[in-house]
């Protein structure tokens, strides 16, 4: 995580150089990396999400992973799957025969 943190400090200086607006910039940074995180560490373990929305985010991270590795790679949402068109509705895609292919 330091080295985002350390860029997007250093991007934020040259733009608004502020001590109080870039340590805001990096607090709110290293949140949205620290849910990531979360997130992806749930969904690739045992573990059954208390609420709809975290069931449904583990799902749609694990089609990324076992039914095609082209499509689905949103973590937390799908707002820029949809906006890459990576997105797909899970039953008009057939399984991928490389989902399973660590390395390509
Ligand atoms: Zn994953």
């Amino acid at each position: 995580m330091a080295p985002q943190l350390a860029i997007t400090g250093a991007l934020a200086w040259l733009v608004w150089p502020a001590i109080a607006s870039v340590g805001t910039l990096l607090a709110g940074t290293a949140a949205a990396i620290l849910y990531y995180e979360w997130v992806h560490f749930i969904a690739h373990i045992p573990y059954k999400p208390r609420t709809a929305w975290g069931r449904w985010i583990k799902k749609y991270h694990l089609w990324h992973h076992y039914k095609n590795e082209r499509l689905w790679f949103g973590v937390t949402n799908p707002s820029f799957d949809i906006m890459m068109r990576s997105y797909a509705h899970v039953v008009d895609v057939s399984q991928s025969a490389t989902v399973r292919n660590l390395n390509g």
